[in-house]
Formats: C-alpha cells, sequence, structure tokens
C-alpha cells in the first residue's frame, strides 16, 4: 500500500528561533502512531541544521524546498544536494510554483534537478499545476500532463518509483480556495495514468502523489479519502503545530 506523505513547505518564514520553537511544538504533539504516514518539514536552509538536531529521535523527516544541479562550485547562492544531504535532509521540494514563477525555474530545469535529486539519493517532491487562467480555458489535463512527461524525461523507471509528485493548483496556494476532492482526485487519477502510459501500471500504483493548496485541518479528511490523494504539500497551514498535525491525523485516519 502507498504511504502518505505530509510535507510542509515553510517557504521564507521562521528565523532560528521561530524555527526551533515550531519544531519542538510539532514533535511534542506528534505523540501518536503515523501507521503508513511520512512526516516531512521543509524550513529554510538557514534553519536546517537545527531543525535536523532537534528532529532527532523523531518520526518526522527533513526537507529543502530547492537544490542546485552541482555538487559545488562557483554558483553564488546555490546550494546542492550534498550540502542538503550533510545537512540531514532527505527530501527537496522542486519546482514550486512560486520557483518557477518568480525564479524562471522551467519544465527543462525541473527535469535536471529531479533526476540530480535521484542521483544524489534524496527524495524529489516535484510540483506541477495549472493557473486559474489555464483551468478555465479547460487545458488543465494539457499543461498538467507537459509537466508531468517533461519532469520524468530521461528517468529510469526504478527512479521514477522514488519520485513524489505534488499536485498544486497555482489558484489554490495561499489563496484559502481549494480544490474540490472531486477535482483534485480527477487530476491525480490523470497524472497517475500519464506515469502509467511513460512506465507500467505497477510503477503508476506506486508513485506518491501529494495536493497541495490551502490544505487545511477543515479539509484535509476530505481530499485525503479521495483514492489517488496520497498525502499533502502544505504551505500555510504548516507554520503553526495546532493547524499542521491536525493535518497529519487526518492522514493517519484515513
Ligand atoms: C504550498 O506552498 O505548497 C502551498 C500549498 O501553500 P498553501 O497551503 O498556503 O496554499
Amino acid at each position: 500500500m502507498r504511504p502518505k506523505i505530509i510535507a510542509g513547505n515553510w517557504k521564507m518564514y521562521k528565523d532560528l528561533h521561530a524555527s526551533s520553537e515550531l519544531i519542538a511544538s510539532v514533535v511534542s504533539r506528534v505523540d501518536f502512531d503515523l501507521d503508513n504516514v511520512r512526516v516531512v518539514v521543509c524550513p529554510p536552509f538557514t534553519s536546517l541544521e537545527l531543525a535536523h538536531r532537534l528532529l532527532e529521535g523523531s518520526p518526522i523527516a527533513l526537507g529543502a524546498q530547492n537544490m542546485y544541479t552541482e555538487d559545488e562550485g562557483a554558483f553564488t547562492g546555490e546550494i546542492s544536494p550534498k550540502m542538503l544531504l550533510a545537512a540531514g535532509c532527505t527530501y527537496v521540494i522542486i519546482g514550486h510554483s512560486e520557483r518557477r514563477q518568480y525564479f524562471g525555474e522551467t519544465n527543462v530545469s525541473v527535469n535536471a534537478k529531479v533526476r540530480k535529486a535521484l542521483a544524489a539519493g534524496l527524495t524529489p517532491i516535484a510540483c506541477v499545476g495549472e493557473s486559474l487562467e489555464e483551468r478555465e480555458k479547460g487545458i488543465t489535463e494539457q499543461v498538467v500532463g507537459t509537466q508531468v512527461k517533461a519532469l520524468f524525461k530521461e528517468i529510469s523507471e526504478a527512479d521514477a518509483s522514488r519520485v513524489v509528485i505534488a499536485y498544486e493548483p497555482i489558484w489554490a496556494i495561499g489563496t484559502g480556495k481549494t480544490a474540490t476532492p472531486a477535482q483534485a482526485q480527477e487530476v491525480h487519477q490523470f497524472i497517475r495514468k500519464i506515469v502509467a502510459q511513460l512506465y507500467s501500471w505497477p510503477t503508476a500504483d506506486k508513485i506518491v502523489i501529494q495536493y497541495g493548496g490551502s490544505v487545511k485541518p477543515e479539509n484535509a479528511v476530505d481530499l485525503l479519502k479521495q483514492p489517488d490523494i496520497d498525502g499533502a504539500l502544505v504551505g500555510g497551514a504548516c507554520l503553526k503545530a495546532e493547524t499542521f498535525v491536525p493535518i497529519i491525523r487526518a492522514a493517519v485516519k484515513t
């Protein structure tokens, strides 16, 4: 059975002091059996090492929000997968819509980063999703299908099953608007079908596909109950243990 993965994307929030408070609060509240649920927190780069130390002995894994495609070199401002591993990361978010929108990431760079993350031994959480305009034009499947095919380019079937996909409709990120469970399920099922076409059904059935976009304790159960929704990538609601931990509980329950 596929695990469910609940990941918190802290974005550019929480300095060192606030990071240690949030980690301590999440760790102390996750005092229940996670069963088949994996939990990941993705703080800013500056808090990774501290988070790693504070998470020791807890079942919560650490992830980063981005990485570069080289191990080291003259690439001012970039962070390599090797550095993320040394800081204790096992996951890395790649191609978040904010990185595509503000930092020029493309389907090509996302694919290069996914390949590099896999080669380095990190689990990539690769983000895809359509804009409101694209949804209204009726081209959601075309856009998401293109993104999914691009992100798997030149990736072997064995590696493909290690990729986590996060379907995040851009119009639902940070807006309070959530895709209905049926809308999200429809796209998740479509993504799984594309993976089956690229590889095989056994591989498609193994792939974890998270939903992201204004996931909150109030809507988590209904979303996570859908057969093809295998977890959540959570933004706003992960910044407080009071709203993040109930989403983890919802995943355990469903
Ligand atoms: C995100 O940033 O990945 C996200 C889904 O944000 P939010 O939950 O705030 O919509």
